[in-house]
């Protein structure tokens, strides 16, 4: 269930020293050591699965009910103004550590940080032609 190459099971695992803010039998959450806002941190499984498409399903909603529960408690004690839960899969995507892990970012208003992507445009085939690649063949 560990990979000991791996920083995040180390760290969730307590093999190396972190600033946790909450920990039970099965996840570690701890403070971000870049962090986008005050208080950003990272829900880290004790166990090890590379990103969110080798995660069992079941894991996968046990972290994100974390995450909301986290959400809760974060903004009320850090007195935030909102928040951005943010999970990264490879490298395209932002991944630079193969551990999967939820971020989450307590916004405060005026916080100056950006969350996100930009707009880009669309046009009605586009579009129709996604929506085909989601229907499912009758045979
Ligand atoms: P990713 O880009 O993979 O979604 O996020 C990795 C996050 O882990 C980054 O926000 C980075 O600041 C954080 N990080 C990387 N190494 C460490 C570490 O050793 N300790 C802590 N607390 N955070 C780390
Ligand atoms: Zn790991």
């Amino acid at each position: 269930m560990r990979d000991d190459n791996c920083i995040f099971c180390k760290i969730a695992n307590g093999d190396i020293p972190t600033n946790a803010i909450y920990e039970d039998d099965k996840y570690k959450v701890i403070l971000d050591l870049g962090p986008a806002t005050r208080g950003h941190a990272l829900i880290l499984p004790k166990y090890h699965f590379a990103n969110i498409y080798e995660m069992p399903a079941e894991n996968v909603a046990e972290a994100f009910s974390l995450a909301k529960r986290m959400a809760e408690e974060m903004t009320d004690r850090l007195g935030a103004d909102g928040f951005n839960i943010v999970q990264n899969n490879n490298e395209v995507a932002g991944q630079t550590v193969f551990h999967f892990h939820i971020h989450l970012i307590p916004r405060y208003k005026g916080d100056g940080q950006t969350v996100g992507w930009k707009p880009g445009e669309s046009t009605p085939e586009e579009l129709s032609k996604i929506r085909e690649l989601f229907q499912k063949s009758s045979s």
